[in-house]
């Protein structure tokens, strides 16, 4: 349908020229903006394939650089990039370069998905951004300080460069909406709740909501009929209880702070130790935020890494740390995975996804041990194969376990498309 609107418009006396239709070949942008950072890929509309990704990183740094392409095409440039309003444009110039052959003009480009990480309470799904969607972000800055502030730039550049094209954000916490107040709220004064809107928000959402909806058509059964963990595994972790194709609950809270010990996070640990560190240390709140955000979890434990390879090489070295670290994360996982098998009254399939979840057979390994009583009978072969969607589970497990490689930019790319 979206074809037909921009074939009208070119027809438009203004537009001159009678175009070439087959030269209308329109594309969706994704945009993830990250705080110094920015991702990127681009949809053919009509077969959703990637025709073109990168990765700007180090925005605002003298040594910003764009990478970008596929397979053998990639290269790197370096750019001097001091915000995210000229990385978005190094982006575009990128795209119309015609030694790339991407896109001719910015009108091939239908429409932008840009991933923002909270919602809130204000959406439950994905919407079309207008000047209200722009408030009900920037109302979520508090609840997001580093995440809402660098969607917002990306969506103003946008705005600024492609005035007249569609953009969309689809939300890490709109898939976590459907949770009851049993699920979401804490047990605080519950005026926190109406007042400060206090409450679990979870994130990871488009990944659980993508891999849930993945895992029914691999198993081959309706959705609403399953009841599924998805446990998203990578630098951030998150695990999600999902009944009937609606997430019920899930590991992350108010912040993204919350659950599963992950890469440099320390997940969730008795709150008491805040103000005990603060007293003991001598230091502030922000600085006991930055010690559970950036030097915990995997990095803290081990002392050596956050990226679970490093820890797995170190161990394997005989370092102990790295070891402890490593039998702490499989510990974390099983321990939510478990208060959610037993939240749903037993699972269908709990399904593994992300750079973790996805990669380690060491970590599904260590997480599934000991369950096969449970139901959850792992296939220690099948665990050691790489690929696509599969089993890691034996055929006679109850419970399947599965892996499912997440596509969050798919995902919105589907979002996009569903509500032009
Ligand atoms: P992010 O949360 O940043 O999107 P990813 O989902 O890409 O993270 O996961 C990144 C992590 O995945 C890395 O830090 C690394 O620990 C882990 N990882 C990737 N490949 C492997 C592998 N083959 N074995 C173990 N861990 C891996």
């Amino acid at each position: 349908m979206f074809v037909l609107v921009q074939v009208q418009l070119l027809f438009q006396p203004e537009h001159g020229v009678r175009p070439n239709l087959k030269e209308v070949i329109l594309k969706i942008l994704v945009i993830n903006s990250g705080s110094s950072s920015l991702k990127y890929q681009l949809f053919d509309q009509d077969s959703l394939e990637v025709v073109d990704k990168g990765l700007v990183e180090k925005i605002g740094l003298a040594d910003s650089f764009l990478k970008r392409g596929i397979g053998d095409n990639e290269r790197e440039l370096k750019l001097p990039l001091p915000d995210h309003f000229a990385a978005i444009q190094a982006v575009l110039d990128n795209l119309l370069d015609p030694a790339n052959g991407l896109i001719s003009s910015l009108d091939d480009i239908a429409a932008i998905g840009h991933r923002v990480v909270h919602g809130g309470e204000y959406f439950s799904a994905s919407a079309v951004i207008n000047d209200e969607v722009i408030r009900c972000i920037e109302e979520c800055i508090p609840l997001a300080p580093l995440h809402n502030p660098p969607a917002l730039t990306g969506i103003h550049a946008c705005s600024q460069l492609i005035p007249n094209t569609v953009q969309v954000a689809v939300f890490d916490t709109s898939f976590h909406q459907s949770m009851a107040p049993v699920s979401y709220l804490y047990p605080l004064p519950y005026e926190l709740y109406s007042t400060l809107k206090l409450r679990r928000y979870g994130f990871h959402g488009t990944s659980h909501r993508y891999v849930s909806q993945r895992a029914a058509e691999f198993l081959g059964k309706p959705a609403a009929d399953l009841k599924l963990i998805t446990c998203h595994i990578g630098n951030g972790c998150s695990v999600a209880a999902v009944k009937g194709g609606k997430s019920v609950d899930t590991s992350m809270g108010l912040t993204p702070l919350e659950g599963m010990m992950m890469g440099t996070r320390c997940g969730s640990i008795d709150p008491a130790i805040i103000n005990f560190l603060m007293r003991s240390l001598s230091i502030s709140s922000d600085e006991v935020d930055n010690l559970m955000n950036k030097k915990s979890g995997l990095l803290g434990i081990s002392g050596i890494s956050n990226d679970l390879r490093d820890v797995i090489a170190a161990a394997d070295d005989g370092n102990e740390r790295s070891q402890l670290a490593m039998e702490m994360y499989a510990l974390s996982a099983k321990r939510i995975i478990g208060q959610y098998f037993f939240e749903l009254d037993g699972a269908d399939a709990v399904v593994m996804t992300a750079g973790v979840g996805e990669n380690s057979h060491e970590l599904r390994g260590m997480i599934f041990d000991g369950l096969a009583p449970l139901g959850l009978k792992l296939d220690a072969e099948l665990n050691l194969k790489r690929g696509g969607e599969r089993y890691i589970s034996t055929d006679d497990s109850p419970v399947k376990l599965l892996v499912i490689p997440t596509n969050e930019e798919l995902m919105i790319v589907k979002d996009v498309i569903s509500l032009l």
